[in-house]
């Protein structure tokens, strides 16, 4: 079959790669120059297979407040909020609310996390990409007796679903990062042992290359604008070429992958995709001393900042800030992912000399990604990855080709089907 990709971020990428392995010609439709341009390019870095969990968590709802309000606290929205931030944050307490649904929303993602690890060691056997690429697990640091008490309960989870992890005393956790010699607070932490590292955007370029060489077609400065058909399918795209000319491009089947950009395709058709741009920002420095910094990912829930090495380079993340599609990078964010990090592993790397970034996670308002058949039958979606776009990247690609080429998926996609936010 024709299929036509929108999107070049991890998850359109991955999407190509899968297509293109099941023999499908595949042409891909981005607006940047280059793949991973957008939420892909400076995250966390975390293939937190174990770790994954939904947005509207209950749990949170009651402590959003105090982070609102603390200067250095993990949540910002900016004032007065927009009608989109707070329809989505209504949304999200509705589903936070609605009883049992967070922990089946956990429990699906965890298995379509786990599917995921599976796709990415099969695809890094295949391929030699270099990305920075490791897995050597991912640690939940306990700055408070209360956060230790709380990751128990996810460790029996995480037993019950056979998903590896340990819990830690803070000295196996500063043998396991003999860096860690700051004096942030530390009560233990949780190891989850199958965990990963990786920069995604190298990834997503180095995949894409890879799959160039196979044969799918990357058309990259070019903006889809809307799909054609009638009421049953999509026979082409529309788009607008680099130089303003409009072109129809026809296929059999079509996957939106365009991440925070998928809505203003599909609601035309008669789905609509609540999907918010949910902010965040990172550094990413060369280490002045690799003894010092990070050996895997470390989360620092005091500040809730992620530490990751990525080769000989460091990236630390943070915030979650609802402030619709705003780019400013102000500097009391980077100011606390710095306090973050020299707080853990002082003298890892010139901070102040990092490059920084921000970008916009595709959050649903109950957590779970956008993963089935669109509003026509040869339309597909995979967006709308939230938090965990580049953990759950191979696994969704995977279960959206099969789909497309009408087999049962290896994972349940109740939780992620398209059409739950009108039901
Ligand atoms: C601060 C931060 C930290 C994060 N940390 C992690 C982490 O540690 N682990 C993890 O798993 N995830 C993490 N994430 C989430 C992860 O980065 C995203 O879920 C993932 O990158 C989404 O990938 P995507 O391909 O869906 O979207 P994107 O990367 O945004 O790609 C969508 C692409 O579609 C293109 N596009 C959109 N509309 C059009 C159009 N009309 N025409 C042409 N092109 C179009 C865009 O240009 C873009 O390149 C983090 C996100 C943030 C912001």
């Amino acid at each position: 079959m024709r299929i036509v990709v929108v999107g070049g971020g991890v998850v359109g990428v991955t999407t190509a790669y899968e297509l293109n392995r099941r023999g499908h010609q595949v042409t891909v439709l981005e607006r940047h120059e280059v793949a991973g341009n957008e939420t892909s390019k400076g995250n966390a870095a975390q293939r937190s297979y174990g770790a994954v969990y939904p947005w509207a968590d209950p749990g949170m709802v009651f402590k959003a407040v105090p982070w609102l309000l603390k200067q250095d606290g993990p949540l910002k929205m900016r004032m007065p909020p927009s009608v989109e931030a707070i329809r989505f944050l209504f949304a999200t307490l509705r589903y936070a609310w609605s009883p049992g649904l967070f922990g089946l929303n956990r429990r699906a993602m965890l298995r379509l996390a786990m599917h995921s690890r599976e796709r990415f060691l099969a695809l890094e056997k295949e391929l030699d990409l270099a990305f920075d690429g490791d897995h050597r697990g991912l640690l939940h640091l306990a700055s408070t007796p209360e956060a230790l008490a709380g990751y128990r309960n996810v460790h029996t989870l995480l037993n019950e679903l056979g998903i590896p992890s340990r819990l830690l005393t803070p000295e196996q956790v500063r043998e396991a990062e003999p860096g860690m010699v700051g004096p942030g607070p530390l009560y233990g932490a949780l190891s989850y042992d199958n965990d990963g590292t990786g920069d995604c955007h190298l990834f997503s370029q180095a995949l894409a290359k890879a799959c160039e060489a196979k044969g799918v077609r990357f058309r990259y400065r070019v903006e889809a604008e809307n799909l054609v058909g009638d009421d049953h399918n999509v026979e082409a795209i529309a788009i607008t070429t680099a130089g303003g000319e409009r072109e129809l491009v026809h296929a059999d089947a079509f996957v939106i992958s365009a991440g925070c950009w998928s809505d203003h395709l599909i609601r035309p058709l008669g789905l609509a995709l609540p999907l918010y741009p949910v902010k965040g920002y990172s550094i990413t420095v060369p280490l002045s001393d690799p003894d010092r910094a990070p050996v895997s990912t470390v989360h620092d829930d005091n500040y809730k900042v992620v530490s990751t090495r990525l080769g000989n380079r460091l990236r630390a993340t943070g915030f979650v800030e609802l402030a619709d599609f705003n780019r400013d990078i102000p500097e009391a964010r980077l100011a606390t992912i710095r306090k973050s990090v020299t707080s853990r592993f002082p003298g890892c790397a010139e901070l102040e000399a990092a490059e920084t970034w921000t970008g916009f996670r595709p959050m649903t308002p109950d957590g779970p990604a956008i993963i089935g058949r669109g509003p026509r039958d040869n339309l597909f979606l995979n967006t709308g990855h939230g938090t965990f776009g580049w953990t759950l990247s191979a696994g969704s690609a995977d279960v959206i080709a099969q789909l497309v080429d009408g087999e049962p998926p290896a994972v349940c996609l109740d939780a992620f089907r398209p059409g739950r936010f009108s039901e």
